[in-house]
């Protein structure tokens, strides 16, 4: 037997696996950012607008579109969807309080590495927005060893992920690779973005009524903070390097290219 057919008879293992696939597939989505050539000021500013429009996407079709069906769907709509509200709310207040736990001047290395504070920011954003979506990898994964008629809800939701880490790769390389970070530091980035897929589909699998409550929440945060993150720094980054017109444009293109990967 190979390592990972065991895997596939446990579905807490099987869920896990699917998570790391699912980062991998976030760490590929990085490498596009190597065909662009980043030495004129205006590339950077296009690059973060388009990474601004692929968040924006990621945000609202994969975190408040699916949040909000949930909760007016569930037993107690308002209750869910002011749990989604509260989650946002707190997601937008971290990003100024992750902004000044940054360094600033001084010591600045790490940061210079990953290409600079945004893209620091980013990282960190896009990687606690992956604990959600493992949530409900995982939560798939248990639900369909309870039920015939949801096996195989895991998988779906498993490949669902995998295909919108594609364009989160390049969320999170983008601005990186702006910055001057390498092709490996890039790639390595967005793979850990998406590794809390894995590590929080495991237990979310284990124990899906456990996780329940939190699922409207967390949705709600990650929601918060990519758009509160999209508005406060990435949109105006691009400014400082480019024109309204070049931002609109290339903000739009990423909006038109993501949506169709992020909702599937
Ligand atoms: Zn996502």
């Amino acid at each position: 037997m190979g390592l990972g057919l065991p895997a596939l008879s446990d579905p807490t293992a099987t869920a896990f696996v699917a998570g790391l696939l699912a980062a991998v597939a976030c760490g590929l989505g990085a490498l596009p950012a190597f065909l662009l050539d980043f030495r004129s000021s205006r590339a950077v500013g296009r690059a973060h607008a388009f990474a601004a429009g692929l968040m924006v996407a990621a945000a609202v079709l994969a975190l408040v579109g699916p949040g909000v069906h949930l909760a007016v769907r569930g037993d107690q709509p308002v209750r869910g969807l002011l749990g989604l509200a509260v989650g946002a709310g707190l997601g937008a207040v971290l990003i100024p309080l992750l902004r000044s736990c940054l360094p600033r001047g001084g010591d600045m290395t790490l940061t210079a590495r990953l290409g600079g504070r945004n893209a620091l920011l980013v990282f960190v954003v896009m990687t606690l927005h992956s604990v959600p979506e493992g949530i409900a990898v995982g939560a798939g994964y248990g639900a369909g060893g309870h039920g015939q008629s949801l096996d195989g809800l895991g998988h779906l939701l498993a490949v669902v992920i995998a295909v919108h880490n594609v364009p989160e790769g390049l969320v999170v390389a983008l601005p990186m690779r702006a910055g001057g970070a390498s092709l490996r530091t890039c790639f390595v980035a967005a793979f850990l973005t998406s590794l809390p897929q894995a590590v929080a589909a495991a237990p979310a699998c284990l124990a899906v009524s456990v996780f329940e409550p939190v699922v409207l929440p967390s949705l709600g945060f990650a929601a918060g903070a990519m758009l509160y993150l999209v508005a406060a720094e990435l949109v105006p980054e691009a400014r400082a390097h480019c024109g309204r017109a070049d931002v609109v444009g290339w903000f739009a293109g990423g909006t038109v290219i993501a949506a169709p990967l992020v909702v599937l």
